[in-house]
Parts: C-alpha cells; structure tokens; sequence
C-alpha cells in the first residue's frame, strides 16, 4: 500500500486545506492513483432512492423542500405501504440497482413507526437487494432493531462542517448527528455520511467537513457529496452557486482521506453535464443514485445514465445475491403484509 492511501483518522484542517490547494491535475492524479489501489477505476455502484415518506418533516434543515417550515411545492405524503415499497424495490433491482434506499422526512422515527419500517427492511433484504435507509435520528435500540432485521446501511449526514452548522439547521446539534452514526456502528450497520456543498459555506469549511468524516473512528463506507440543489421557498433558494472546480476538488479530496470508501455522486447530479459527471468519475465517485424517477414509466433518467456510462465505458458494480425467486418473494412479503393496517399518517 503506498504512503498516500494509508486510512487516517488525525486529519487536521490545515492539511485538508493544503490538499484542495493543490494543482487541479496533480489533485485529479493523486485521486485516481488511490482510487485505483482500492477499486476497479471502471465500477460504479447504482443505487435507487425512495422517499417512503414525505414532507411534513419539523426539523428547520434550510436547504430542504421536506421541512413544514417552509412553503415548497412538496406534497405531503404519508408513509407509504410496505407492498408498495417492495414492488418499487422489485422495479429498481430489473433496472440494474443493487442496493435499495428507503428515507423517510422525519426528525426520529416514532415507536409506531418501527414495525412498518422493519418490514420493509426484511422485504426488500428477501429480494436480493443490499438495504438503506435513513429515517432521521435514531437510537440505540432502534439501530439494533433495524440491523436485526437485516437494514445493511444507514444514511445520516453531516451535512457540513461543525462551524457553519449553525448557519443552516438549529433543530438539532451536530453532536445529536454523531451519536446517530455512533448507534448505527454499534449495532453492527455499515454507515452511509456525508453532506451537501454549496450551502453557502467557505473553502475551510468544506475542509473541516471532511476531516470530521474522514476522523470518525472508522471511515463510512459510503460518503455521499450532494451538490446543493436550491429549491424555491426555502431560505437557500439565492445562495451562491458553487464553482464547479470546487465540487470535483470535494470528490478528489474525500477519494483522498477515505480511500475505502464509495464515495457517492448524489442530489444535484441531474444539473451536471456528462462531461462534468465524468470528470467526478475521474476524481474517484464511484458511486451514484437513480432518484424515483427511475419506477416511473419509461425511466429516461436512468436510460440516461446507462448510455453515460456506455460511452465511459463503466459497469455497474454488482453483489452477491442468492438464488432468489424474484416474484415469489414479493408474493409472500405481501401475503405476509395483507391483514396489517399497512397505511396511516405517520406525519402528524
Ligand atoms: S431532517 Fe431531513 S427531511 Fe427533515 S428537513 Fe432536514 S433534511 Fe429535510
């Protein structure tokens, strides 16, 4: 292993900023020589993203279109039924996914909640497909529900850096985030953290964003780096574009701190053109979200991307699944489902 790709956990941010400093092509060199150490360079995971719950959320998050507190054109929706979920899964699996994310707009989830939640978990996790979800804060008992019931990851960000948290969300502190992800690792679940950039913060802020993931005591296996997508009505609907150099310098910086890790191209990939998409590709993402357009009619969005990744010449990464009757175990999941209350508003 060479001196540059040795995982470390003692990043300080004056190191993080010496990093994104240097020159853009020694930056891309260095990403793609570690990228290269770790993964096959022509690999991207696909995952596929359902809001299985929507809107109505009380946290204050101020680049959101979920929250209450601010008027988006989100529809509120309850939480959806758990055979649903499994026949998005189901369409999301022939459309080449191998990992399922269920998030749902909540602060935590309640305590009626959970047996909705655990089993759609065990439903899509029946299908062959790994299981994401992220459902807010959760605790200790409840990340050991969720493992148990065979959740594989569990998305919680940290959305930026401890410094300009403040600026953006006050319903909950930073250290609330990190004792999310301390529950989640104990209880046995891969952790899925990363943030979103273009939130209006400054250069040392994306450092000390990443030194946080990068200095978690063991590196998420899967870190999200969501370009700031500005939705009408919400207080970052004005904030300033980020330069776009920027982003691909994040990808390359978190390829560099966190060699092992998928690092995921997520919200805001839709606005970036092929070229720029490949570039991030180049900088070390090696992972990428089809939305939920993916399970409507005709799926352009994720035809898109199969022709992108035609042209570059990728594959899609797959797992290791067993023997598994597709349509057989969507039957018996709702068999199983067909005298509980499947539907009710888990908003209020
Ligand atoms: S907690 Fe999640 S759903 Fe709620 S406002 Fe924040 S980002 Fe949106």
């Amino acid at each position: 292993m060479s001196q540059t790709n040795i995982p470390r956990h003692d990043w300080s941010i004056a190191e993080v900023e010496a990093l994104f400093a240097i020159p853009f092509s020694d930056l891309m060199f260095q990403a793609q020589t570690v990228h290269r150490e770790h993964f096959n360079p022509n690999e991207v995971q696909v995952s596929t993203l359902l809001s299985i719950k929507t809107g109505a959320c009380p946290e204050d998050c101020k680049y959101c279109s979920q929250s209450a507190r601010y008027n988006t054109d989100v529809q509120k929706e309850r939480l959806m039924e758990v055979e649903k979920v499994l026949e998005a899964a189901k369409v999301a699996k022939e459309q080449g996914s191998t990992r399922f994310c269920m998030g749902a707009g909540w602060r935590n989830p309640k305590a009626r909640d959970m047996p909705f939640v655990l089993e759609m978990v065990k439903g899509v996790k029946a299908l062959g497909l790994e299981t994401c979800m992220t459902l807010g804060m959760i605790n200790g008992g409840q990340a050991d529900e969720l493992q148990e019931a065979g959740l594989d990851y569990y998305n919680h960000n940290l959305d930026t850096s401890p410094e300009h948290y403040n600026s953006i969300i006050t319903t909950r502190s930073y250290q609330d985030r990190l004792d999310t992800l301390q529950n989640v690792r104990d209880s046995g679940m891969k952790v899925c953290s990363g943030g979103i950039v273009g939130l209006g913060e400054n250069a040392q802020d994306r450092a000390s964003f990443l030194a946080q993931l990068a200095n978690l005591p063991k590196h998420p296996e899967s870190v999200p780096i969501n370009m700031l997508v500005k939705i009408a009505g919400t207080p970052l609907a004005d904030v300033d574009d980020l330069e776009a150099f920027d982003f691909v310098r994040c990808i390359a910086v978190a390829r560099i701190m966190m060699p092992k890790s998928h690092v995921r191209l997520s919200a805001g990939r839709d606005a970036m053109n092929e070229q720029m998409q490949a570039m991030c590709f180049l900088a070390g993402a090696n992972s990428i979200f089809y939305g939920c357009k993916l399970l409507t009619t005709g799926n352009p969005e994720a035809n898109k991307d199969m022709q992108l990744f035609a042209k570059l010449g990728i594959n899609t990464e797959t797992v290791a699944t067993d023997d598994i009757d597709t349509e057989q175990k969507i039957t018996t999941a709702v068999v199983n489902q067909q005298n509980k209350e499947l539907f009710y508003d888990a908003a209020l």
